[in-house]
């Protein structure tokens, strides 16, 4: 049998996934990274966006905000302030966390508010690129 990889995605919510996945591809702060069985081991940064697995002929996307991803022992394991499969995302509440980010970058008094507006945009941006992908 081919070799597998273990994908975990842990909140401090809850265990969003674990599940036994062909292929990895992650948001990594520096750019969008793959995992396939036997990665050398690897810690990196993830930056908020979107998560792909494949299952077989089968491809799935996670939005993930943020966090860390560990490769180890055909493992993956990602750390996550929140995820979200694409089924599970409320695209009401994304699309109205996306206009109230937007009116917020554009009514921001400070440094401080733009930039948790502009957060808050690129959360609702992910969860919103996983939930209405064609
Ligand atoms: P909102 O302003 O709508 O609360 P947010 O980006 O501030 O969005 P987070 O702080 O990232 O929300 O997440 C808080 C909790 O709500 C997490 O458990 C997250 O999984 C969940 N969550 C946030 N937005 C959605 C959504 N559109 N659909 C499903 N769950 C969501």
């Amino acid at each position: 049998m081919a070799e597998k990889i273990l994908l975990e995605i842990v909140t401090p919510e809850r265990k969003v996934l674990s599940e036994t996945v062909d292929i990895v591809m992650a948001p990594g702060e520096l750019g969008e990274f793959g995992v396939l069985p036997g990665h050398i081991p690897f810690l990196c940064k993830l930056k908020v966006g979107e998560l792909r697995y494949r299952v077989g002929a089968a491809s799935r996307h996670i939005a993930v905000m943020g966090g860390y991803a560990e490769v180890l022992n055909n493992q993956v394991t990602i750390l996550a302030a929140a995820a979200e499969a694409e089924i599970e995302i409320d695209v009401i509440r994304a699309r109205a966390a996306r206009e109230r980010a937007e009116r917020r970058i554009a009514e921001a008094r400070d440094k401080l508010e733009f930039t948790r507006a502009q957060a808050a945009l690129q959360r609702a941006i992910a969860r919103l690129r996983v939930a209405e992908r064609q």
